[in-house]
């Protein structure tokens, strides 16, 4: 592990200041930037790492009107515990729950959680031995290498990662928004394959924190293949907002969380065991699998049927 500086922030906005040039980049509870470092997966290394734990009043969970405010400093536990969160948000609290293990959620941040990088094991390998797309080589190794954990809806960018963040999908369900130093984006713009992100932030900006409408009704599932800690290889989220409109969202499945819009317009009629089923058909119709991911087409479709009868 190469050596970095280390800075401790005091405010969202000095952090952004600090980071601005690219040569600083931010940390909330480490879990996942420390392995990314420790591995040296990058062709270029931050020259500081500045912490944002010791910026005040940035983890908290509250209710404002129709919505709740969620720092974005706000544990997983907590976001996973919280008694506001369970029930307006259950999709959100549910995700939060299934993401690693309790100390990775003791540690782990929500806002951290929707930066983390992909995981993808080609852009993970260890002393950048993969030079792939998203690091300014020239294809995406997945395209035709082992990619039974890739996308089958296609590539972002050239990049055919899948993503693995557990709270993504839910927040893109429950129609959030990511509240950042220089702007609000509807978390359905958020996600996406940006350089060594997997969203699109630019340099010195960071997510303070995350306004969440309240639903009538939300679920989430995931399927990995070890219960007690493991990413995701499908997840899924659906949400009623107060219309009675439902949204489902996908992840695991493409670079960024994928909004079904094929299996919405089944749900125009209600949510009930048909509308789910035909809703679970539908949401793979488009699928492009790859060499070797092709059976993650029965996982999202079951998926999608189980989360939707999880609300029907
Ligand atoms: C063994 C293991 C298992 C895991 N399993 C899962 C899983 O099942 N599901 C899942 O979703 N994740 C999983 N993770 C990934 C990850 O560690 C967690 O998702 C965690 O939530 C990351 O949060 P953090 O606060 O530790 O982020 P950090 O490691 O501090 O940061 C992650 C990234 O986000 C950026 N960042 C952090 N906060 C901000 C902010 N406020 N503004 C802008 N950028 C920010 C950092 O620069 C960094 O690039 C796992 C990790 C490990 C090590």
């Amino acid at each position: 592990m190469k050596h970095f500086k280390h800075m401790q922030a005091s405010s969202a906005d000095q952090a952004a200041s600090e980071a601005a040039n690219g040569t600083a980049w931010v940390m909330a509870g480490g879990t996942d930037l420390l392995g990314t470092l420790k591995d040296e997966i990058f062709p270029e290394y931050p020259e500081t790492v500045i912490d944002l734990k010791t910026i005040p009043d940035m983890d908290g969970i509250s209710e404002d009107g129709d919505e709740l405010r969620i720092g974005a400093l706000a544990k997983l536990s907590d976001v996973a515990e919280s008694d506001t969160v369970k029930t307006h948000c259950a999709a959100l609290a549910q995700a939060a729950a299934r993401v690693a293990s309790p100390t990775i959620r003791h540690m782990g941040t929500l806002g951290g959680n929707v930066c983390q990088m992909h995981r993808c094991w080609y852009f993970r390998v260890p002393d950048d031995r993969f030079h792939c797309k998203r690091k300014g080589g020239k294809t995406c190794p997945a395209r035709i290498g082992d990619n039974r954990y890739h996308s089958i809806f296609g590539d972002d960018g050239g990049c055919f990662a899948s993503s693995s963040h557990d709270t993504a999908p839910a927040l893109v369900a429950l129609g959030a928004t990511v509240v950042t130093t220089k702007r609000e984006i509807p978390a359905e713009e958020f996600f996406g394959a940006h350089g060594h992100r997997s969203n699109v932030l630019e340099d010195g900006e960071v997510v303070k924190e995350f306004r969440v409408p309240k639903a009538a009704k939300s679920a989430f599932q995931k399927f990995a293949l070890r219960k007690s800690i493991d990413f995701p290889v499908v997840n899924c989220a659906v949400a009623q907002g107060p219309d009675g409109a439902t949204r489902v969202v996908l992840g695991g499945v493409y670079p960024a969380p994928w909004r079904s819009k094929e299996a919405e317009a089944e749900l125009s009629g209600g949510v009930n065991e048909q509308s789910a089923a035909k809703a679970g058909e539908a949401a793979v119709s488009v699928a492009k699998p790859l060499g070797k991911n092709a059976y993650k087409i029965d996982i999202a479709r079951t998926l999608v049927k189980r989360t939707l009868t999880d609300i029907a």
